[in-house]
């Protein structure tokens, strides 16, 4: 089931939903013919619009213990070790695989953050649904598949999961003519200048101008990373690649050629949460695949 996501790419819910089978309620689901459960911890919004019912669970990771906080299921009134909290609860006993989600922003996609285990339990008071205080049943979770890459960074990943695109459409073109627009894709962004602001909504409107050079690059660069040079592995429909900014985009606001590179998801990660001498040695592999390109050169290089 984990097969079907990748460590730190950002999927919609309904998409959660459908891969593992799962009913359309809740922020704790269980399969049981997998014996799977599926967490998702939605971004606090205690503002609930027309279409949005808000999420009144003020979750987040413990740094200092290394574990993340989660509160149980249960809108109102006081909370019990019952439903998918006993399932929860249950998990490692009945070994059920426990499967994380995590959402940054309200309506946003929601973040795969590997498997889970509860590594114990607590209760605390926190206010239900109709603003009484109540007892929540909270679970102190262990990530398994890998440590949590700092909160201020989902953004820029979120990003990157987001201009994945279809190159498909491209694959006649050979690579001179690709090269040859991308050149001229990236010059106009170039000359558009980096857009800069501060809200999500804002990056809503830029990914969209993003797309196309995302396509022409992933189409260019679909056979090898561009930094290990494995090959990308092929799916249902094409080749799976993941897009990269080797200066963060919500620094430098900047999608041309020389700031994105077509890479594998364990270069990704790498780049993401890797040692800055490793990321070094990476940043060098890629120079020397690609003398030719002037990438920009990210602030590990430097060093802190
Ligand atoms: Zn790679
Ligand atoms: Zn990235």
């Amino acid at each position: 089931m984990n097969d079907y996501f990748v460590l730190n790419r950002f999927y919609e819910r309904e998409e959660i939903r459908q891969k593992c089978g799962l009913g359309f309620w809740g922020g704790i689901r269980f399969n049981s013919a997998q014996n799977l459960l599926v967490l998702f911890s939605n971004a606090h919004d205690d503002r609930p619009t027309s279409d949005y019912h808000g999420n009144i669970y003020k979750d987040y990771y413990d740094s200092a213990a290394g574990l993340f906080h989660y509160t149980g299921e249960g809108q109102k009134r006081d909370q019990t070790v019952s439903h998918g909290n006993k399932r929860l609860r249950d998990a490692k006993v009945d070994d059920t695989r426990v499967l994380f989600f995590r959402q940054y922003i309200p309506k946003g996609k929601l973040e795969y953050l590997g498997l889970v285990s509860v590594e114990y339990q607590t209760k605390e008071i926190q206010k239900d649904a109709d603003g009484k205080n109540r007892n929540v049943v909270v679970f102190w979770l262990k990530l398994i598949s890998g440590p949590l890459i700092n909160d201020e960074e989902a953004i820029y990943r979120e990003i990157d999961s987001d201009i994945e695109t279809d190159p498909r459409s491209l694959s006649r073109i050979s690579k001179a003519e690709l090269d040859e627009e991308i050149t001229k894709v990236s010059k106009q962004i170039a000359k558009q200048g980096p857009k800069i602001g501060k809200s999500v909504l804002k990056a809503k409107v830029r990914y969209q101008r993003l797309a196309k050079i995302v396509t022409l690059l992933k189409a260019r660069f679909d056979d090898k990373c561009q930094v290990c040079s494995a090959d990308h592995f092929k799916t249902k429909t094409g080749v799976y690649s993941e897009v990269h900014h080797l200066i963060p985009w919500s620094v430098s606001w900047d999608d041309t050629q020389e700031n994105l590179v077509v890479i594998c998801a364990n270069c990704h990660r790498k780049f993401h949460r890797a040692t800055d001498p490793e990321r070094r040695k990476m940043f060098e592999q890629l120079t020397s695949n690609f003398p030719n390109v002037k990438f920009y050169a990210p602030s590990f290089l430097i060093g802190t």
